[in-house]
């Protein structure tokens, strides 16, 4: 089945739905990959800082499906911010993926205490889309201020911002800022997943009883109902599992509508409560991690 894409601003076509590796352990990854590859995703949303590169890209060269019709995106992580340091890190990467070329890499945080650091790391993104060594650059996690330092200090807008959007917490004013700037959304745990590790105060999205409604009136499930609200919202969505049952749940959006009275019941769910770390703390002493050489 062939699904629906977002054309990025440099004019690169991504899938409208991804696959996402966060938490998912070495050891199952490539069983998750695999699964996802063979049910139809073709994005897969990995980083340096997840540990399981090369087992994504292990998975790639398993699959039947070619390598041209999957699109690769990591991250760099913070403690590979710098110029020279960014380069390498997309070496490090492209080393473990075992790819020349990869399809959207991306800042995974701002350095908000730091941010000549973070210039000069998306300046080396700059220089790698320039040598076509990557087909599109972006961030992640970037708040409206960030994008502002970061647009008046470089070249390239970013193709997307990846941050956290599920019902319990969209982000509404910074969707609109990316979209000014021509900049995609694209939604990390994006069925919540975060918020189901949180103390009972905030409750999981798949439990809500409007999603629930929602999902009883269309014969789908929660997940699939957050699915399609990021779809028919112009959102691109990155969701993990690795049970088979729920990588296929998951994938299964494409037949159905969700009216614009159910979307705004959905966006109504909002609580203004991030599940995430708040992108102004981090620092490099406090979420720095070494990232491996391949
Ligand atoms: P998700 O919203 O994708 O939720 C994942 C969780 O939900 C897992 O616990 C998974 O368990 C479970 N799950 C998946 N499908 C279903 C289903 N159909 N029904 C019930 N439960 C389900 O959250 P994530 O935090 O994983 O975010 C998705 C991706 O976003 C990440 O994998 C990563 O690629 C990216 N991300 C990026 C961040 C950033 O800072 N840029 C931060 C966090 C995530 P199980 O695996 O057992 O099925």
């Amino acid at each position: 089945m062939t699904i629906p894409s977002f054309t990025l601003n440099n004019g690169v076509t991504m899938p409208a739905l991804g696959f996402g590796v966060y938490q998912t352990p070495p050891d199952e990854t490539i069983a998750a990959v695999e699964s996802a590859l063979a049910t139809g995703y073709r994005h897969i949303d990995t980083a340096a800082a997840y540990g399981n590169e090369r087992e994504v890209g292990e998975a790639v060269r398993r699959s039947e499906v070619g390598r041209d019709d999957i699109f690769l995106e990591t991250k760099i992580w913070i403690s590979d911010f710098g110029y020279d340091e960014t380069l390498h890190g997309f070496d490090k990467s492209a080393g473990k993926l075992g790819v020349e070329v990869i399809d959207l890499l991306i800042l995974h945080q701002a350095l908000p205490g730091e941010f000549d650091l973070t210039v000069q790391a998306y300046r080396a993104l700059e220089k790698l889309y320039g040598e076509g060594k990557v087909r599109a650059i972006g961030v992640s996690n970037f708040m409206p201020d960030h994008l502002t330092r970061l647009l008046a200090e470089t070249e390239i807008v970013p193709a997307v911002n990846q941050i956290e959007v599920h019902p319990y917490f969209r982000q509404s004013e910074l969707l609109a800022v990316d979209t000014e700037h021509g900049i995609l959304n694209q939604a990390w745990s994006p069925i919540g997943g975060i918020t189901f590790y949180r103390d009972g105060s905030h409750g999981s999205t798949l439990e809500d009883p409007v999603i629930g409604a929602i999902a009883t009136e269309h014969g789908k499930t929660p997940a699939q109902v957050m699915l399609r609200w990021h779809l028919q919202q112009n959102r691109q969505a990155i969701p993990k599992s690795v049970r088979p049952a729920r990588i296929a749940e998951n994938f299964d959006i494409f037949d159905f509508d969700l009216t614009p009275d159910r979307l705004t019941a959905i966006d109504a769910l909002d609580t203004g409560i991030r599940g995430g770390p708040q992108p102004e703390d981090i620092t490099r002493e406090t979420f720095g991690v070494p990232i491996p050489e391949p």
